[in-house]
């Protein structure tokens, strides 16, 4: 900052008017007494305010003469001057004080021309003009006075300038800083505090920089930048929000960024853009990233069926939503096994490499059940699906798996062992993947400790879980596996297991401990006998320990007649275990039975695995008879073990309800199953669940027990698609209550009327061979999809028809070779009704070679008359194609056939396979039940024609 101030003139000092070099007018202060000795002549200024500087600046203008351009000068003449100042808080000098001498001036320097001058022109007014600059302090007092001392020179004194020097108001570094004052000494720093600008934020501190003692700041330290969502502009001055639109996401000295693709701001100064609807971020999307979508579905899904494995191939979605992290879920969901629908599928189902989070677009599939509907829906997701509210999209393929071997049976017991001979029973496969046809044992004599076989192998062929193997050594270990074969082949065998026969020893304390019992016989064969006989004449307790003691050995086990007990109570101790109420668990009431709920829950014995079990009630307020009817049918239950017979876990008798406890089988009965499914197994399936039926009915057949009361509404399914004959009880035969219209009263005993062979319903003469009557017609139900037989005739009609030697048409699709089973099954003459266990074979036959079950011609029987199909109704009885269409039951496809224009009788009946296709039927059962009825009506109409003829 410039200070010019008046000089005031003391002694000789003289105030003159003069030129500068550039010849404009100045007043200057002169001096000249070059030619007297012992000049000392001063020059002060005015008091000067010292404002706060602590160092003072002092420019001097002012020219010199050459001493040696004067003439005869003497030797005292001077070039140079000095400068004084004196500090003092108030103006206080006079003329005399301070005294004007050193001390109490003090003085700053002296000081020279750079140039001095020797020529003047006339007027002496032109000089050279020197400049100096000095500077003193510390000064603390509220002012100074400067003074310049002449002694013995010729000058003029043209311009003094006085300043302090200062750092500007700045703003560096993001901060403001206040003007600050240089420091006392050329060499000082003053620090100065930045405070940083509005929206901007420290990032170092302190926030510092120097002034120096010429005014210049330096040494910056820390600094400050704009806050998120405010960027620099000005040069730095100042932090400004961005505007809407834009975005900064962190401090610092970024410009603001335009918002990304499908996002937008919400008001200035944004830290981030928010996306747009439909539009998402994950936590790890960098903010600079678009936002983005779901993907859209996977596209044209391929399967490769490979017995119970598939492959699905896709094509990635068209849209991935704008990510690179699209993966594919494999939902799957197995169909027709449940009941109506399609449920999830278990955990063994395995998936190769995995199920969830594909990264490629195939994904192996095994471990699925044989001859079973599945749909896989293959999602496509990524990164921001799960903030989408809606499902992810998808694709979904139907598939039907093939046939393939049944898994390894996995459990294995000795049941009893003699000197000769093993008796194993063992558990069926986890995946029978079909009807089971029979199990192969293989076993050989470990002779050596080394695990290697060394003698000859023999197998063992077996229709049930249970074997004696015979013709053994005493006291030898053998080794044993077991496989099960399907029409599909052998599964693997199961692991080695080493059981040991009895040494002879241990035989003879055997039979000597059971010898009381086995009433006076050693000979197998003979007790045998004598069992049977015993089964009449001697005391229970008797039978029941012989035939417990032989009930191992397959083809010797007798059903026994829980109501031959004297007190049937007995039965059910001797057939049924008591289990404890506390290991049963009950879950859902899943139907009604004769004498109460029946429901779903678990069962948990020690020691077992918890498992899922069917749990039938006694309604409370029973009679004894009731109850005792109730548990008979346990204790027939009981006695049997078949994989086609439905298998008793066990009674509650001592805690109320009273409960019989079975297997649950998950599809429920057969015909309400078959009819929610109408249409959807192949043929071979079908044959398979009848093969099954046909086994368990052998079975009992063998026992001795005839059921009665055959029907598919009293055959059970599980989730295997496995058969199971079940129903018991006695008790509908027993009571005359005609209130259930399928049973008939007659002689005493219900009888249902469609499934029974005439001489059961004339004389009541039940035996295995009206069993398989009754077969037949659930053979028919089966090939139906759960139509009732006979339809809608009345029980006498149906009496007088089959008198008259008319019997059921073969069902839509039923290979002829199946229905020519019925038909054999419908024989009058009951001897000449095939066995079960030949109509196990027939089936097993059928299996092996489809091609048998490919002819549909129905066969003319000179016996037999074919019912007229009534599953297809007479068009003509109809006014409209919606009436036709329901009663064939395609009532649902009625606006497919209107809005194609198939509405009337004629244009229908010229509908051909593709038409059908083409109005929107696509279920292959359904597209041949309309072909079917289409051309049922083509034939009557050209009957129509023909008698209008
Ligand atoms: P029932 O008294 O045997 O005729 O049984 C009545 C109904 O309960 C049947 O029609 C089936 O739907 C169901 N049910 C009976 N036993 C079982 C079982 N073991 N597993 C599953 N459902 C069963």
């Amino acid at each position: 900052m410039n200070e010019t101030k008046t000089i005031l003139l003391e002694k000789k000092w003289e105030e003159v008017s003069g030129y500068d070099e550039n010849m404009n007018t100045i007043r200057t202060y002169q001096v000249c007494n070059v030619f007297d000795n012992n000049q000392n002549n001063w020059v002060r200024t005015k008091y000067i305010r010292r404002r706060g500087a602590q160092r003072i600046h002092v420019e001097m203008k002012f020219s010199v003469r050459d001493c040696s351009s004067i003439p005869n000068v003497p030797g005292s003449c001077k070039e140079t001057f000095n400068l004084y100042y004196y500090e003092s808080d108030a103006d206080t000098a006079t003329r005399n004080s301070p005294a004007w001498m050193e001390n109490p001036w003090i003085k700053v320097d002296t000081i020279a021309a750079d140039e001095s001058f020797s020529q003047v022109d006339l007027g002496g007014r032109v000089m050279k003009i020197n400049t100096e600059v000095r500077s003193f302090g510390p000064v603390s007092r509220n002012g100074f006075y400067l003074a310049f001392q002449d002694y013995g020179g010729c000058m003029s004194l043209i311009a003094v300038r006085v300043f302090y020097r200062k750092c500007p108001r700045i703003i560096t570094n993001g901060a403001l800083f206040q003007e600050t004052l240089s420091g006392a000494e050329s060499t000082s720093l003053v620090a100065a505090r930045g405070v940083c600008i509005p929206n901007a934020e420290e990032v170092d501190v302190p926030i510092k920089l120097y002034c120096n003692g010429d005014g210049e700041w330096m040494v910056p330290i820390g600094r400050c930048m704009c806050k998120a969502g405010n960027e620099a502009v000005e040069n730095g001055t100042v932090c400004r929000a961005c505007a809407s639109g834009s975005f900064k996401p962190t401090q610092g000295d970024e410009a603001c960024m335009q918002c990304p693709i499908n996002s937008r701001t919400t008001s200035e100064g944004a830290i981030n853009c928010v996306c747009r609807n439909g539009y998402y971020r994950t936590d790890s999307d960098p903010l600079q990233m678009p936002c983005t979508t779901v993907p859209s579905a996977p596209q044209t899904v391929i399967s490769s069926v490979n017995e119970t494995s598939v492959m699905l191939e896709w094509m990635p979605p068209r849209d991935s939503g704008g990510r690179e992290d699209v993966v594919f879920n494999i939902i799957c969901k197995s169909c027709g096994g449940g009941r109506g629908g399609c449920t999830r599928c278990g955990d063994n189902v395995q998936f190769l490499p995995r199920q969830l989070g594909l990264t490629e677009s195939r994904v192996y599939i095994s471990d699925l059940l044989a001859h079973t509907q599945y749909t896989f829906e293959v999602q496509a997701v990524n990164g921001v699906s799960d903030q989408s509210p809606y499902s992810p999209q998808y694709a979904s393929v139907n598939i039907t798996t093939n046939q393939a071997a049944p898994s390894t049976v996995s459990i294995m017991h000795q049941v009893s062992r003699t000197v000769d001979s093993i008796t194993l029973s063992w558990s069926q496969p986890d995946q029978p993947n079909g009807v089971i046809l029979d199990y192969e044992l293989q076993y050989y004599e470990k002779v050596s400790l080394m695990q290697q076989h060394i003698g000859p192998f023999n197998t063992v062929r077996s229709q049930t879980n249970t074997v004696v193997i015979r013709g053994l050594k005493p006291g030898s270990i053998y080794v044993f596996q077991v496989r099960a074969r399907t029409v599909a082949g052998f599964g693997r065998y199961s692991g080695k297991l080493y059981f040991q026969t009895m040494t002879e020893e241990e035989y003879n304390t055997s039979i000597q401990e059971k010898l009381p019992l086995i009433i006076g016989s050693a000979a197998a064969g003979l007790v045998f006998l004598i069992a049977v006989v015993v089964i009449i004449i001697v005391s229970e307790s008797n039978i029941i320990v012989a035939l417990s003691f032989f009930q191992v050995t397959p083809g010797m086990k007798i059903y026994i007649d829980p109501f031959t007990y004297e007190d049937p109570n007995e039965a059910v101790r001797e057939f049924a275990k008591e289990i404890d109420i506390s290991c049963v668990k009950i879950e859902q009431v899943i139907g009604a039975g004769e004498f109460g709920e029946v429901c779903s829950g678990n069962l948990k014995l020690p020691g077992k695995r918890e498992m899922f079990v069917a749990i039938k009630t006694l309604k409370s307020g029973y009679t004894e008879k009731q109850r005792r009817d109730f548990l008979s049918e346990a204790s027939i239950m009981g006695q049997f073990d078949h994989p086609n017979v439905i298998h008793l876990e066990g009674v509650v008798t001592k805690s109320s309800p009273v409960m019989i406890i079975t297997e649950f089988m998950e599809n429920g009965s057969l015909d309400s199953f078959l009819r929610q499914n109408d249409g959807q197994f192949t043929v071979i399936q079908l044959v398979g669940m009848l093969r099954g039926i046909a086994s368990g009915m052998k079975y009992l057949a063998d026992m001795n027990y005839v059921h009665r009361d055959l029907a598919a509404r009293n055959i059970l399914v599980n989730s295997n698609l496995v058969c199971k004959v079940s129903d018991f009880g006695l008790s509908r035969f027993l009571e005359d209550d005609t209130s259930d219209p399928t049973y008939t009263s007659a002689l005493g005993g219900k009888i249902p009327i469609r499934w029974t062979a005439p001489e059961a319903i004339q004389y009541r003469k039940f035996t295995s061979a009206s069993d398989v009557w009754s077969y037949g017609i659930v053979m028919w139900e089966v090939m139906s999809y759960g139509e009732r037989p006979y339809w809608d005739m009345t029980n006498q009609d149906v009496i007088n028809a089959i008198e008259q030697d008319y019997r059921l048409p073969p069902p839509m699709d039923c290979p002829s070779a199946l229905h020519q089973l019925m038909l054999d099954c419908w024989q009058k003459e009951r001897n000449n009704r095939p066995k079960f266990s030949q109509i196990v074979n027939n089936l097993d036959k059928m299996i092996r070679n489809p091609n048998t079950l490919k002819a549909m011609t129905p066969l003319s029987s000179g016996v037999h008359l074919p019912l007229l199909d009534r599953s297809i109704p007479d068009f003509s009885s109809f006014s409209t194609v919606d009436e036709w269409l329901d009663a064939i039951k395609m009532g649902q496809y009625k606006d497919n056939f209107a809005n194609a224009d198939f509405s009337t009788f004629d244009v229908v009946s010229q509908m051909t396979m593709e038409d059908i296709l083409r109005v929107g039927v696509t279920l292959a059962g359904h597209q041949k039940k309309i072909l079917n009825s289409v051309q049922m009506m083509r034939a009557q109409m050209n009957q129509i024609q023909s008698v209008e003829v």
